[in-house]
């Protein structure tokens, strides 16, 4: 066998249909908007996404493992949670977080404005420099259920390594 590399990347999407009656949460911060995301968390789908690719890299099972859908106690989650949760499992397998890149895919509203902050609250949560966050916001150019702005959807890549 091969000596394991000393570093390992991971990969995380998600996607959270629109709902009336809820607060848009992304990467931990507020955004204003007529509706939020649906879910049986604060439905950070960004967050999420991130947490997938942390879990991803460390060869572990995907959030809903850790945070299952079905378990009242965790009803209305702060995301911020999931992902502190993620880290901490970087740490006990010995490793360190190295940097993430993240899409946000949003027909509406609009999501450039708030990059800065969402950098600010994801580098407090998971104890690295903003400047190791890479987060863009693109639209689908108006096509499939992105397109017609029914929800959003977010990819996430990062890179662990071995201390
Ligand atoms: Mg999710």
């Amino acid at each position: 066998m091969n000596t394991p590399l000393p570093f390992r990347i991971g990969y995380g999407y998600d996607i959270h249909p629109f709902a009336e009656n809820r607060t848009l949460i992304l990467g931990g911060v507020e955004i204003p908007s007529d509706k939020g995301l649906a879910g049986h968390s604060d439905a950070d789908v960004l967050s999420h996404a991130i947490a997938d690719a942390i879990l991803g890299a460390l060869g572990l099972p995907d959030i809903g493992h850790y945070f299952p859908n079905t378990d009242p106690s965790i009803k209305g989650i702060d995301s911020q949670e999931i992902l502190a949760r993620a880290h901490r499992e970087i740490e006990s397998l010995g490793y360190t977080l190295g940097n993430i890149d993240a899409t946000v895919v949003a027909e509406a509203p609009k999501i450039s404005p708030h990059l800065s902050a969402m950098k600010r609250r994801l580098g407090s949560t998971l104890n690295i420099a903003q400047e190791a966050i890479g987060i863009k916001a693109t639209t689908n150019e108006g096509l499939g259920s992105i397109g017609r702005a029914e929800g959003i959807a977010a990819h996430a890549v990062c890179l662990v390594i071995k201390k």
